[in-house]
């Protein structure tokens, strides 16, 4: 067993990616935290961006923020497990930390666009995915409003690129559960009965 020496008291054969995708607005990020912290081992894979950094986000928590020359390098190392372009920025998930969090058994969490879940699917297809849906059209418009990030004409285009992005999320084939986020709280809960659930039929234990 050469690896047993690099194996730490804590590691398990449970490892499991989970997708978490959703038009902006929908309380993805919220959902994907509360999912992080309720179940036990649970990893949040930190992307790297050329977008900029703004007020509420930290650096190696939230995004890893880098320069373009830098994420070309990353890319032509083929050190990415996926990546997009969103809004005319570019996103990507380091590989080596994933696979590396899965080895040792734990949930690791991805909360990225459909584009890049059709990428990481294509490499794991064991990987759990969820899309989160708003309970309607008009409260994800009410939401993206409420959130006062920007101006009316932005706040617009979001909610276009909200529906094009459920439309194609419901025909990429890539998502396991659309889950509708009435309630934080119940969603969260819903999310991590999902993982215990298909950790469970992976053990043979449902
Ligand atoms: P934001 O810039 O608002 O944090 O994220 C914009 C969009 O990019 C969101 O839909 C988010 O899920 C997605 N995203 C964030 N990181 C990644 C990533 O590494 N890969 C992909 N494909 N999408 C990402």
């Amino acid at each position: 067993m050469p690896d047993a020496i690099n194996r730490l008291a804590t590691d398990t054969d449970n490892g499991l990616v989970l997708i978490i995708s959703g038009p902006s607005g929908v309380g993805k990020t919220t959902i994907t935290r509360g999912v992080e912290r309720g179940v036990p081992g649970a990893v949040f894979s930190v992307s790297c961006t050329t977008r900029a950094k703004t007020a509420v986000d930290t650096e190696g928590v939230d995004y890893f923020f880098v320069s373009d020359e830098e994420f070309e390098r990353m890319r032509a190392a083929n050190e990415f497990l996926e990546t997009a372009g969103v809004y005319g920025k570019k996103y990507g998930t380091p590989k080596a930390p994933v696979l590396e969090q899965l080895r040792r058994g734990r949930l690791v969490i991805l909360e990225i666009d459909v584009e890049g879940a059709k990428q990481v699917k294509r490499h794991l297809p064991d990987a759990l995915a969820i899309f989160i849906l708003p309970p309607t059209e008009e409260v994800l418009l009410q939401r993206l409003r409420d959130r006062k990030r920007e101006d009316e004409s932005l706040i617009v285009k979001r909610f276009e690129a909200a529906k094009s992005e459920i439309a194609s999320a419901r025909t990429s084939g890539v998502y396991n559960v659309f889950l509708v986020n009435q309630d934080l709280q119940d969603s969260i809960q819903r999310a991590i009965d999902l993982v215990d659930a298909e950790r469970d039929r992976r053990a043979g234990r449902a």
